[in-house]
């Protein structure tokens, strides 16, 4: 997977930027056949258009140390975790700044497009050897985090296998300072990147057409619902699994650097490149592009309320419970006099709102949303249904493991829950 992914990425970029997206083979399945294919189109391709250099090390570099700073220095609300074990029940703090680095990005970006400093549109047109930087920047990172925990001792879970351990990471909660480093890396580096790509795309189609599409405005909305959403519900992430269970190795670390921001933003990519090289833009009768407006908004709903019901009643059990008016606050999404189901282990687990319908609403309307980047495409292009395929993988992978963790955890009282909740993902049929 360390090799495959870095290869995927480069190979559908050299499809988005030269076979508008289609799924490209050698001609010839034979040695000299697939050799070629890999030479002159993509390794050629690669260096001549997305190997790293200065201004793309700027740009990404750049946005890596800003939005570090802006994690350290921004005011926000201080929460607790979880208790953690390893720590002998100790509970970490974390600064959720999220939102006020937000804010201050998103007016300092549009200050510095409209004056002209940086452009936004660099972002797309650099986009090769900014991906690049990225893919360099994950394994360095990832090494340098394995690096420092080996030496502090603070590694966790390790199988002795190097590559594994690699692969999964070795410590828990590696810190700069008061910064969470995978809280950073979760929130505030992946999906900001997502949204001003995605951003960059709709302004370079109007720049050079002189219009903006429906499908185009579409992928600017559903990216910034969701780094909006990380954002404003910032302080329901340490009670979330990556914070209090996955270690920080190469799979979180390279996917948030350049997993997320540079193979989930292929929708947009690809609705851009087509109309530049087509010179006609994608777009879709009213009836199905305002369904697929609707249903992104809805799932959007059923994400946010489903993550902050989980979350706040989380929050509630172990007191770190706050109130907030981030924007915005949907309804439903605290449950007050929730039911649950009380373990022997002494946590609660929540039956009642979207959390009594299925087990997993979150993932659900996660997926629907995944969705609705590709169906925003049409049917010309694999790639935009990349994500979602993807996505599908992570999640089913990521639900079994969770729920092997569960049963084990939680024994008789987690049976007692599969009996009072017994669909996963969509109700009455899985
Ligand atoms: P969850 O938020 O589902 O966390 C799982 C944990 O929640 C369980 O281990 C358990 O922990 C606790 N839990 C499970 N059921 C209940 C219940 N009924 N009541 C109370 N606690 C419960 O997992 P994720 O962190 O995976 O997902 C968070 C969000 O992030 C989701 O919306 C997901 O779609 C999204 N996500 C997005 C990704 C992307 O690439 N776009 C990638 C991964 C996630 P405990 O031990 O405390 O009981």
């Amino acid at each position: 997977m360390m090799i495959g992914f870095p290869c995927l990425m480069y190979y559908f970029w050299v499809s988005l930027e030269y076979h508008q997206g289609k799924i490209y083979y050698p001609q010839t399945f034979t040695f000299e056949g697939i050799r070629s294919f890999i030479l002159h189109e993509i390794v050629e391709k690669v260096v001549a258009d997305a190997a790293p250099n200065w201004t793309a090390t700027k740009i990404y570099m750049g946005y890596i140390v800003y939005s570090f700073i802006l994690a350290y220095i921004m005011p926000g609300p201080i929460v607790e975790g979880l208790p953690i074990p390893s720590l002998k029940g100790k509970r970490l703090k974390y600064l959720c700044n999220g939102l006020s680095s937000w804010y201050l990005t998103l007016v300092l970006a549009a200050v510095l497009h409209l004056t002209g400093v940086f452009r936004l549109t660099e972002i797309i047109d650099n986009f090769g050897r900014i991906m690049s930087v990225a893919i360099i920047w994950g394994f360095t990172l990832t090494a340098l985090v394995q690096i420092d925990s080996i030496i502090k001792g603070n590694s966790h879970r390790l199988s002795g296998n190097f590559f594994y351990d690699f692969f999964m990471g070795y410590p828990l909660n590696p810190r700069i300072g008061h910064v969470d480093l995978k809280m950073w890396a979760e929130i505030r580096v992946p999906w900001p990147i997502l949204f001003f790509l995605s951003v960059s795309c709709l302004i370079k189609q109007y720049e050079l057409t002189g219009v903006v599409t429906g499908p185009a405005c579409f992928m600017v909305l559903a990216h910034f619902l969701y780094v909006n959403a990380c954002q404003k519900g910032e302080e329901c992430i340490p009670t979330s699994w990556d914070i209090f269970y996955e270690k920080d190795g190469f799979m979180l670390i390279f996917w948030n650097m350049a997993g997320v921001p540079f193979t989930y933003c292929y929708a947009s990519i690809y609705l851009m490149k087509y109309q530049l090289t087509t010179g006609k833009a994608i777009t879709h009768s009213l009836p199905y592009t305002a369904t697929l407006f609707v249903v992104l908004l809805l799932a959007y709903y059923f994400f946010d309320t489903g993550n902050s019901q989980k979350n706040r009643f989380r929050m509630e059990q172990n007191g770190s419970f706050f109130a907030r008016n981030a924007f915005p606050q949907l309804p439903y999404g605290h449950i007050k006099n929730p039911t649950y189901i009380k373990t022997e282990h002494g946590n609660l687990l929540l039956t009642s709102g979207w959390w009594g319908v299925v087990r997993k609403p979150h993932y659900t309307a996660d997926l629907t949303m995944s969705l609705c980047w590709g169906l925003i495409t049409g049917a010309g292009s694999f790639l935009p249904y990349f994500y979602f395929c993807f996505f599908v993988v992570v999640l089913t992978h990521r639900t079994k493991r969770d729920m092997e963790r569960c049963e084990k955890k939680y024994g008789k009282d987690w049976e007692r829950y599969c009996e009072r909740v017994p669909y996963i993902l969509i109700p009455y049929v899985f």
